[in-house]
């Protein structure tokens, strides 16, 4: 089987998902060519170039420089239309979700987004707010799927030494007509929820502003970050920059401690990676417990003063 994944750049480096997307395709048997494409083609194919693939397929053109939803279709278009790839895929990124039902529809192949599972043929991804899993399959000649966030770990990295083949393309600048601004670089604040080794998140039990602190004191105690879960975020309680989630930062702690988080699927994608997860929460039905390697069902207003007192006695 002949797979191909299109990497991201994200500000100069390969996207974290797209390295997932690696992982994905590793766990296929099939021989694997990755895709770069624009004016850091370089950076980004040196980035990968120790994984076990079988060529670094580069795209340098002028016309797709930066990122367009129209030059990318068009690059894929063609490289899909030469190569004949038996699966092509991405991470379940913001701009995969702006180009790739482009692509699907220009070249009429199938497109399954936001996979969590592949298994003997079959393409998993959760249904009716991550309540159900469905099962897909496809019998096209060509498949397009793109992983969820954390769905495959990119600590999972086979190495190799690929091949890396410049791909010489000629695109007609008719087809090419949006250019994309600047990309948009969120306020990281003065932390760095990503490369945190322990994340005390808050979410909207911790009920007013005023508690947070309860929230901060455990997180000085563990020399941990504070997150949060987006109804803190949009409460004005937190800075945005904290947020979690899929319109927030996506985590992968050694320790993610939530505190009254219920576990919706906008929160849950963004720290499922995590290695482990303690939630506090008074609802014993909360759906972020089936998750959690640690649960404790209780009042977060009266069990995370206690646990920080705990550790501090330690
Ligand atoms: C397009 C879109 C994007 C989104 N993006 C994100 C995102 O990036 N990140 C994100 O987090 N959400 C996001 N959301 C919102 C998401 O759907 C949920 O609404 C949100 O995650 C819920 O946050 P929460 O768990 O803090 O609050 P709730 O769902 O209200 O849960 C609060 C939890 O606290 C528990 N609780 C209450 N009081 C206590 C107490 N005293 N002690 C212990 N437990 C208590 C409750 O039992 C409950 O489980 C998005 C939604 C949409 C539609």
């Amino acid at each position: 089987m002949d797979i191909f994944v299109i990497l991201e750049d994200n500000h100069g480096s390969v996207h974290k998902m797209s390295i997932e997307a690696i992982v994905a395709a590793q766990s296929l048997n099939g021989s694997i060519s990755a895709i770069v494409i624009g004016e850091n083609h370089k950076d980004l194919a040196s980035e990968v170039s120790s994984f076990n693939l079988k060529e670094i397929l580069t795209v340098n053109n002028s016309l797709v420089e930066s990122y367009s939803a129209d030059g990318y279709t068009e690059v894929l278009h063609h490289i899909i239309n030469q190569k004949k790839p038996d699966l092509i895929i991405c991470g379940h990124t913001y701009q995969t979700r702006d180009y790739i039902p482009r692509l699907s529809a220009r070249n009429d192949i199938p497109f399954i987004p936001d996979v969590i599972e592949i298994k003997d043929n079959l393409y998993i991804k959760q249904v009716l707010n991550s309540k159900l899993n469905a099962s897909c399959s496809s019998d096209s000649g060509t498949l397009i799927i793109s992983v969820q966030s954390a769905a495959f770990n990119g600590e999972d990295i086979e190495e190799g030494t690929p091949l890396i083949n410049p791909f010489e393309i000629q695109i007609n600048s008719e087809k090419v007509r949006s250019t994309s601004e600047t990309p948009f670089i969120e306020d990281a604040g003065d932390i760095d929820l990503e490369s945190a080794d322990i994340l005390v998140s808050i979410g909207r039990g911790i009920e007013k502003k005023e508690n947070l602190q309860i929230g901060f004191d455990l997180a000085k105690t563990l020399g941990a970050e504070v997150s949060a879960s987006r109804p803190v975020v949009d409460a004005g309680w937190l800075e945005s920059y904290r947020q979690v989630g899929s319109s927030g930062a996506s985590v992968s702690p050694k320790l993610y401690l939530a505190l009254g988080i219920s576990g919706a699927i906008q929160h849950v994608v963004g720290m499922k990676g995590s290695k482990f997860i303690l939630a506090i929460n008074k609802d014993p039905d909360s759906p972020l417990f089936e998750i959690s390697d640690y649960a404790i069902i209780g009042d977060v207003l009266e069990i995370v003063p206690k646990l920080n007192q705990a550790l501090q006695d330690l």
